[in-house]
C-alpha cells in the first residue's frame, strides 16, 4: 500500500483511516498536518511535540468541486471526472482540514453536515485520505 504522502496519515484494520497531527506538550496546541520539533503558537516556545491520531470524524466547514483538472505535475485521470473538495472541522480539536470527498457531490453536502474519514486513490495510484459519508 503506497500513501500519497509518508507520515501525514495511516491507515489500520482495526482502527480504519486516521490523519497524523503532532500536539504540544506544553501548551496542547494541535497541528496538521504534523510539525515535529517546533510549536506553531506564537506564546510557546516549546519544541517538544507528539505525533497523535487526529479525530476521524468533523463537520463541513466549506465545500466546492474542482471541475478543472489539476496542472501537472499532478496527474489526473483522462477523461478528467470532476471531483468534490472539503474543508472539514475536526471533532475534539477544531483543526479543518482539507480532503477529496468520496462518493458525494457537492450538491450533496451541506456546511455542518457530519461526514467521516476514509481513503481513496489518486490518479496515478497513491492513496490519500479523503471525507466520506459518516457511517
Ligand atoms: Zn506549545
Amino acid at each position: 500500500m503506497t500513501y500519497a504522502i509518508d507520515g501525514w496519515f495511516a491507515i489500520s484494520p482495526e482502527d480504519g483511516v486516521h490523519l497524523l497531527g503532532t500536539s504540544c506538550t506544553a501548551c496542547g496546541t494541535i497541528t496538521f498536518p504534523p510539525r515535529p520539533g517546533s510549536c506553531p503558537n506564537p506564546r510557546c516556545a516549546s519544541t517538544d511535540t507528539q505525533v497523535r491520531p487526529l479525530p476521524r470524524r468533523g463537520r463541513v466547514w466549506s465545500y466546492t468541486n474542482a471541475c478543472y483538472p489539476p496542472p501537472a505535475p499532478y496527474v489526473a485521470a483522462d477523461p478528467y471526472v470532476p471531483v468534490t473538495l472539503a474543508a472539514v472541522e475536526l471533532d475534539e480539536v477544531g483543526i479543518v482540514v482539507l480532503g477529496q470527498v468520496k462518493g458525494l457531490t457537492a450538491d450533496q453536502l451541506q456546511v455542518g453536515m457530519e461526514l467521516e474519514l476514509t481513503s481513496g486513490p489518486l490518479a496515478d495510484g497513491p492513496l490519500v485520505w479523503m471525507w466520506g459519508r459518516a457511517s
